[in-house]
């Protein structure tokens, strides 16, 4: 058997039409969603990241604005700049794009963001909005992408048994919090597994769905999954490949090649997970404003 392909890139460009349409009948009632990104530094990839969350929140008709802070930036002065966005009402969505230089302390600064602004889900109050089922929470964007990948590809997580492998706060917990909600795209039986789990094969055999965000390639094999499986590989791994011109090419953490023998349903790497991480972040923006403009914010 092979597996159907859950196309991330496909459904990624449906949830961007839809907010495309959203974002244009909010326009008319006047209140246009805004999203800050905060670059602190010149690491490329942070830029890279940056640069396409722009275009993509440009591309939605949601006003963006990027604030760009030298690599020596202090500490006082990026909690400033923060305070200035949470102020800020053309703002909704504040996102500082994570590593900071070394002086700044990264718990300090998610701190600062308002929580109703925090689109990237990582303030405390949304972890713990999260932790209790609050519809209104704003998710981290990655987890809330699989659970909508599983939605509209026909797998729902409702009564099924989930195994999430991998605990992070980024990825793996939240997406735990998501699938165990009383509520659409949760209502799952959950475990999770991490390095410390003996044994992991024995476990991602029992998973009706298994998602995996690792971060080491050919984590799980074909031996580690039962027939009939919808896997969601979250991994993004460079591996050297002298065939390609940039000499690597990207990965996921499933041997998909095994496994999609297996599975009926798989997400590849790239064109999975990654094209919804930044869908959810525009997704998050709207709703963010949207919630703001009723507050009066
Ligand atoms: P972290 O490194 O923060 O967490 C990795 C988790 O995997 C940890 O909980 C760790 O366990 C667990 N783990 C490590 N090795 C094993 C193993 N052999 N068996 C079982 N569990 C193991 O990574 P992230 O959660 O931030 O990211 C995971 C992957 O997802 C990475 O490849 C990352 O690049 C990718 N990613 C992709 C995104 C996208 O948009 N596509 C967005 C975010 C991440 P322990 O806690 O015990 O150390």
């Amino acid at each position: 058997m092979a597996a159907r392909i859950i196309s991330g890139k496909d459904i990624a460009r449906e949830i961007r039409d839809e907010l495309n349409e959203r974002v244009a009948s909010l326009a008319k009632d006047g209140l246009v969603p805004g999203l800050a990104t905060v670059l602190v530094g010149e690491n490329p990839a942070s830029r890279l990241y940056v640069g396409m969350k722009n275009k993509a929140a440009a591309e939605a008709g949601i006003h963006s604005r990027q604030v760009t802070l030298s690599e020596s930036a202090s500490e006082t002065e990026l909690l400033g700049v923060i305070h200035d966005l949470n102020t800020d009402p053309q703002i909704h969505g504040i996102l500082v794009q994570l590593p900071l230089p070394r002086q700044i302390d990264e718990s300090k600064v998610l701190l600062a963001i308002h929580p109703d602004k925090d689109v990237d889900g990582f303030h405390p109050v949304n972890v713990g909005r999260l932790a209790t089922g609050d519809p209104n929470v704003l998710a981290p964007c990655t987890p809330r992408g699989v659970i909508e990948m599983l939605l509209r590809s026909g797998a729902d997580p409702s009564g099924k048994h989930v195994v999430v492998v991998g605990r992070s706060n980024i990825v793996g917990k939240p997406m735990a919090l998501l699938l165990l909600r009383k509520a659409a795209g949760g209502n799952a039986t959950v475990t999770v597994a991490h390095s410390r789990t003996p044994d992991l094969g024995a476990i991602t055999r029992t998973a009706d769905i298994l998602v995996v965000a690792v971060g080491w390639p050919n984590t799980v094999t074909r031996d580690m999954v039962k027939p009939g499986v919808t896997v969601i590989d979250v991994g993004t791994n460079r591996v050297d490949d002298p065939t390609r011109p940039r000499g690597y090419r990207v990965v996921g953490d499933v041997d998909f090649e095994g496994v999609s023998q297996v599975a009926s349903a798989i997400t590849p790497v790239p064109g999975g997970v990654g094209p919804m991480t930044i869908a959810m972040l525009l997704a998050n923006t709207v709703e963010a404003a949207i919630r703001l403009g009723k507050a009066g914010g």
